[in-house]
């Protein structure tokens, strides 16, 4: 399998290389050359099986030839040993039709766990393969630097780098990053919004200079192996409805920010999963509601609101979906990217829009009903639901009253309450407390640096850093 990028001017490469690249050269996002699919066996074989064991079938047309199968069931197996349920991703129902996907029985809390445990298993096989070592940068609105940290930690191939927005992440999301104490784990807080983060870190993979003096690579959904196994839920909940086996088949809907999640869901859908529809859900920031509607795709300011790990503008991972709508031309692409930049702005037409509705639907669910959604599923089932999945909850609901469709409606539910339990507590009256591994956190010591909105001062950080923890 051979990764192209969709600015069409970097390379094609296999999936090490992929891996260990994140953002390609020309900017671009890596995907597939062509779309494998999953044969029908395949699919009906699921049923029953353990969910590592999913995840290496669904995962395997993507890595085979590049990792040998035994290799890859130990790192897969290794990743989902670290989850605290023995499903990795169950099912609950909250109500008629209506199901919660519990994301977040990994070590940070948060569905980037998922992935991530996953990364990191394959970044020390690599890296062990080759005998090199890597700088791994990541920019993060909360939750994917935690779940990085938590996969390198420790490790002596790699340096972590996790740029947090200063001030803009919940307590328990921060002191998650900065209280971890090891060498190779470094963070920086950066005077601006996690939308600055994401450029400064897309500027560093564009200096070619610097990335390869730095053996430079990224964990964020930019990076292809971090959303890939995020595809396999998808199947996994499929399987659990009897969709796999002549059930209907499910709606997922998903809390949205920078589009890797859902997009995981795309890919699953490629791979020959019957999806009856994916439907986005935005909070404020709702330029993903916007373009899905009306193909206005116009940035706006960034809104800080109780789900911070949806307050993006620009969803990098929107380029790969667009690639595919757009005939895999990447001129298009990189016409539509080059008027972002601009004139921070583009239109799609009306025959691109029709295309992205044949599969998604979006809806916007703005702070008040955010809490009123976390409100009414306690009251309805007792069960307490974070920001996150309660924005999911809220379109799933919009979506649900709109259509009169009898599929399955599946939410992702991103994270756990505990992570954000100030808006828990404003809706319901209830603290959700952490898991028992977690009790001490706020007793823990932080370590991070405050560095300036800047490029080269972000730079400067991370190599001096860097000659610090490795001395030749
Ligand atoms: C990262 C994150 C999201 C958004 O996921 P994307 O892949 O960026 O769309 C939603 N909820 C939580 C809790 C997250 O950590």
């Amino acid at each position: 399998m051979r990764y192209i990028s969709t600015r069409g001017d970097a390379p094609a490469l296999e999936f090490e290389d992929v891996l260990l690249e994140g953002l390609a050269r020309d900017g671009g996002l890596y995907v597939p050359q062509t779309w494998p699919t999953l044969s029908p066996d395949t699919f009906e074989n699921i049923r029953g099986k353990h969910y590592a064991s999913v995840a290496c079938d669904v995962m395997w047309p993507f890595v085979d030839g590049a990792i040998g199968r035994d290799d890859f069931e130990r790192i897969v197996c290794g990743a989902y040993s670290k989850f605290r349920h023995q499903s990795v991703a169950p099912l609950v129902q909250i109500g008629p039709n209506l199901w919660v996907m519990e994301l977040f029985h990994g070590p940070t809390l948060a569905f980037k766990d998922v992935a991530m445990q996953v990364l990191g298993g394959l970044f020390d096989h690599v890296l062990a393969k080759r005998d090199a070592h890597l700088t791994i940068v990541g920019a993060t609105s909360g939750d994917t630097g935690s779940a990085a940290i938590e996969a390198v930690r420790g490790s002596d191939r790699a340096d972590i780098f996790i740029m947090h927005p200063k001030g803009r992440t919940s307590d328990v999301q921060r002191k998650q990053m900065t209280t971890v104490d090891a060498p190779n784990v470094h963070n920086l807080a950066v005077e601006g919004t996690f939308d600055d983060c994401q450029a400064l870190l897309k500027a560093m993979f564009n200096d070619a200079a610097f990335r390869d003096r730095t053996h430079l690579s990224g964990v964020n959904s930019i990076n292809w192996a971090r959303v890939l196994p995020q595809a396999v839920y998808y199947v996994a909940a499929a399987a659990s409805l009897g969709a796999l086996n002549g059930g209907a088949a499910p709606r997922f809907c998903v809390p949205t920010g920078n589009f890797g999640d859902i997009y995981a869901g795309y890919i699953a859908q490629k791979l020959g999963l019957a999806v009856e529809r994916l439907v986005v859900a935005s909070n404020q920031n709702d330029i993903l509601t916007r373009v899905f509607r009306t193909g206005d795709h116009t940035l706006g300011d960034v809104y800080a609101t109780m789900s911070p790990s949806m307050d993006i503008q620009v969803s990098s991972n929107f380029e790969r979906l667009l690639f595919d709508v757009l005939d895999r031309d990447p001129r298009k692409v990189q016409d539509l990217m080059g008027k972002l930049k601009s004139d921070r702005t583009f239109k799609l037409d009306a025959d691109t829009v029709a295309k992205l509705a044949e599969t998604f639907s979006a809806h916007r669910v703005d702070e008040s009903e955010t809490l009123d959604t976390i409100r009414k599923v306690y009251k309805q089932t007792g069960y307490l639901i974070d920001p996150h999945t309660a924005v999911g909850v809220a379109a799933a609901w919009h979506e649900m009253n709109a259509t009169d469709a009898a599929a399955p409606m599946v939410v992702l539910s991103t994270a756990h309450p505990a992570k954000f339990p100030d808006a828990v507590e404003k809706a319901t009256g209830v603290r959700p407390p952490l898991p028992d591994f977690l009790a001490d956190l706020y007793e823990r010591e932080e370590r991070f640096d405050v560095v300036e909105n800047d490029l080269t001062s972000v730079q400067r950080t991370i190599e001096y850093a860097i000659q610090a923890n490795n001395p030749r």
